[in-house]
């Protein structure tokens, strides 16, 4: 039977433990999260029916300061899922060195099968939930699959309607209007853009001659393709869940993505008038092709044994959350393709919902360009960091930034001491 998302996060800390001679106390707490809500949301749906949704949220680890991380409505979503990414949240924050530990939150949901009525119920309901445990100096979300700066407004209102004023660093990825940071929304696909063209600078290689599918046309996918174009890559191949777009020569991103966003759940194939040359193809024909870096950012367990051999990429970029599983990374690690693991390809969401968690505090608001600058000179310190330890100790991008993190956050565990 193949491994769990979380039981796959697991083996990949249990070698880097090995491979650092991590203490066993620490060791072990790092394989177990600190905390693990479930949570019953009713909600009265348009019809009148009432209907009860499961919600979670997971902190796995608080050494290095509060828990940190998105909440995801998907209909896959379920307990060892939120584990996973709120474990890979602790060392995300720890290989980016924002004071913040891992969390992460998610509903077992179909959000297209919901009313805007229905979803903001959903998640006031969900928040109201989890309020025992979130908090601005405990625990802040952030939006993750399916949700968004408005789920994010939502979520802000709930909270602050029980604590009886506005509570703005309670949630980040908020919308501008709420105390928003401007990047926030962009700052994921940033950071992939920017760890993309580090590593092709890195292996002699010019991002002009660079040839890129990208899984996934969310929030991470949409904007990593639109800025990876504008550094002169050409994107040949996009998908969502509907399917994909290939075109040998490139694909118009700016149309597609200003269709795309032009009606919320609107699905890449239905509707949109293709160039003639446009074919359509699979999400695993997507991931197959013969380019030049493959950027999967959907969701988890994309690339494994079954496929791992047939990869054409020789670099890959993980926008989302674990997309290669162990088995996968084994078989890709061996073929010598370059992979940047999602806790640092992915990291530039946090950085930002970081800066956006100070400004908030400080009632103080940073222009577009003092954030960029400062995310870019956060993410090229930890590609620097993590590209350094790999050469050191001939290992993976990945075991490099396993054994970054992990450092970090059982130094930190030292340094405080076992309570009691
Ligand atoms: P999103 O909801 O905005 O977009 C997800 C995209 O993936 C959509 O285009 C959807 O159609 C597509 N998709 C879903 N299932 C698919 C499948 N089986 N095959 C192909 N495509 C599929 O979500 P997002 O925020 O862009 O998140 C994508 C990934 O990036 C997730 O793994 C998430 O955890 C990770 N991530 C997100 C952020 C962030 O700031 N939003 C930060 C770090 C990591």
């Amino acid at each position: 039977m193949s491994k769990s998302f979380f039981e796959n996060v697991l083996e990949q800390i249990d070698a880097t433990a090995e491979n650092m001679s991590l203490d066993s106390g620490i060791h072990k707490m790092l394989r177990q999260p600190e905390r693990e809500l479930t949570v019953a949301i009713p909600i009265e749906k348009d019809t009148g029916e009432i209907e009860v949704y499961t919600g979670y949220r997971v902190q796995h680890n608080s050494a290095r300061g509060p828990c940190k991380g998105g909440i995801r409505y998907h209909p896959d979503t379920n307990l060892d899922e939120v584990k996973a990414l709120a474990t890979l949240m602790s060392l995300k924050c720890a290989v980016a060195n924002v004071p913040f530990g891992g969390a992460k939150g998610g509903v077992t949901c179909t959000p297209s099968k919901l009313s805007k009525k229905e979803l903001q119920k959903l998640t006031k309901r969900y928040a109201a939930m989890i309020l025992p445990i979130i908090g601005p100096r405990s625990d802040i979300p952030a939006p993750d699959v399916n949700t968004n700066a408005e789920t994010m407004g939502w979520i802000m209102d709930a909270i602050s309607m029980y604590k009886g004023s506005t509570v703005l660093d309670i949630v980040t990825g908020k919308p501008l209007e709420l105390g928003g940071s401007l990047g926030r929304r962009e700052a994921t696909g940033r950071g992939v853009m920017i760890n993309t063209v580090e590593l092709l600078k890195k292996l002699n290689k010019n991002p002009k001659e660079t040839s890129i599918a990208v899984q996934g046309f969310g929030n991470v996918g949409s904007i990593s393709a639109e800025l990876l174009v504008e550094q002169g890559c050409t994107i040949n191949a996009i998908s969502d869940v509907s399917g994909g777009l290939y075109n040998p020569d490139g694909l118009d991103i700016p149309k597609i993505t200003k269709y795309v966003n032009s009606k919320p759940q609107i699905s890449l194939l239905k509707d949109y008038n293709r160039k003639k040359d446009d074919e359509i193809i699979s999400n695993q024909d997507l991931l197959e092709l013969d380019i030049d870096v493959l950027v999967p950012a959907a969701l988890e367990n994309q690339i494994h044994s079954d496929n791992a051999d047939n990869i054409k990429a020789e670099i890959i970029v993980e926008g989302a959350n674990g997309p290669v599983t162990k088995k996968g990374d084994e078989i890709l690690s061996e073929r010598r393709i370059y992979i940047i693991p999602d806790i640092l390809a992915n990291s530039g969401g946090v950085v930002v919902s970081y800066f956006e968690w100070v400004q908030g505090i400080q009632s103080f608001f940073w222009g577009v360009d003092e954030v960029n600058k400062n995310l870019k000179n956060i993410l090229l310190k930890s590609f620097d960091e993590v590209w350094k330890i790999s050469k050191e100790e001939k290992a993976t991008l990945r075991d490099a930034a396993f054994l970054l993190a992990m450092g970090k956050i059982a130094k930190a565990t030292e340094l405080r001491g076992i309570f009691p």
